[in-house]
């Protein structure tokens, strides 16, 4: 069930995921269509997150995001491309590749202290090497060690990539087109912001099987929301997530589409990924038990570290 709205005010919003948003020119939403969103939104029932850009809005749109509860990507959660020197806000997104990330654990982990709720977002997994795995393990156990030091002093913090496999007992995912939808500038609904950017920079419609043509979208303000297939967007027919505890993990449908062609079909890069850092969950939370601290339920011992490797024995 559909329970969050993203709305990206502005062509120039930031990405906040694995895609890059290439559109530098300002587009800002209409005060109208804004107005439209929120009425579906509370229709719904849905929670709003709006990505702003990086100017000050108009006060029309000022006061319409006021009048509704909502989360504000680009204001209250900063978005940062690569290592920033520091953080000021409580919740902050890095977007940085995974060499920048092995090569700025160090200062990463300096960051720590300066932000309850870090998320790391890769925005390269799509080259991730298998020669990169001893190197992305190492960097893990830098942020581990300063994770390790805040939960000893009793200031447990965040960092996604790390700490949510401890809480978790189920899948818990990025959820594009299950759990979320975003609604562009244009008026038009995607799966997520990278389809927008796809559509808008002119790439090739693999996934849209109603609409043989260029647009990405799954609807708009008028016509309300088409998502085809929505099923196939789903857990249970992932074959592969299904039967996976990496439950932090994205499972980003944008980019199984890209490298796998089948949004709901993982890629190599996305589950060892995922695996390392589950792995490196669990050498924290076995950190974490030793201090005599919760470190929640057992994550178990596994010998693989792709799914499909297990997948393929049956
Ligand atoms: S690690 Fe792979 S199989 Fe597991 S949830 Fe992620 S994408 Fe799916």
């Amino acid at each position: 069930m559909l329970q969050y709205l993203v709305i990206l005010l502005d062509d120039t919003a930031p990405a906040f995921c694995h895609a890059d948003n290439p559109l530098s020119e300002r587009f800002l939403m209409p005060e109208e269509t804004l107005r439209r969103a929120l009425l579906f939104g509370m229709k719904e029932n849905m929670m709003v997150q709006f990505v702003y850009p990086d100017y000050e809005l108009p006060d029309g749109h000022r006061r319409l995001i006021e009048s509704v509860e909502s989360v504000k990507i680009g204001r209250d959660i900063a978005v940062y491309n690569g290592v920033p020197e520091k953080i000021e806000t409580s919740a902050a997104v890095v977007r940085l590749s995974i060499e920048d990330l092995i090569a700025g654990a160090q200062q990463i982990a300096g960051l720590l202290p300066q932000t309850q709720n870090l998320n790391i977002c890769l925005t390269d997994i799509h080259n991730f090497r298998d020669e990169q795995a001893e190197a992305y393990s190492k960097a893990l156990s830098i942020l581990n060690a300063e994770l390790l030091q805040l939960f000893r002093s009793g200031q447990p913090h965040r960092i996604n990539i790390l700490t949510d496999r401890l809480q978790l007992k189920e899948m818990h995912n990025c959820g594009a087109g299950v759990t979320n939808i975003t609604l562009a500038p244009n008026g038009k609904f995607y799966l997520c912001p990278a389809f927008y950017y796809d559509e808008r920079t002119g790439l090739s419609n693999r996934m849209n099987h109603a609409n043989p043509s260029s647009s990405r979208s799954v609807g708009d303000m008028v016509n309300g929301l088409q998502i085809p297939n929505q099923q196939l967007l789903q857990l249970n027919h992932a074959p592969l997530c299904r039967i996976c505890d990496a439950y932090h993990c994205n499972r980003c449908i944008w980019l199984n589409n890209r490298l796998t062609w089948d949004n709901n079909t993982p890629s190599r890069q996305q589950c060892v990924l995922a695996h390392l850092e589950r792995n490196a969950s669990r050498d924290l939370q076995q950190q974490l038990k030793a201090a005599g601290m919760d470190g929640g339920e057992e994550i178990k011992h596994i010998d693989y570290i792709d799914p499909f490797d297990v997948r393929v024995q049956f």
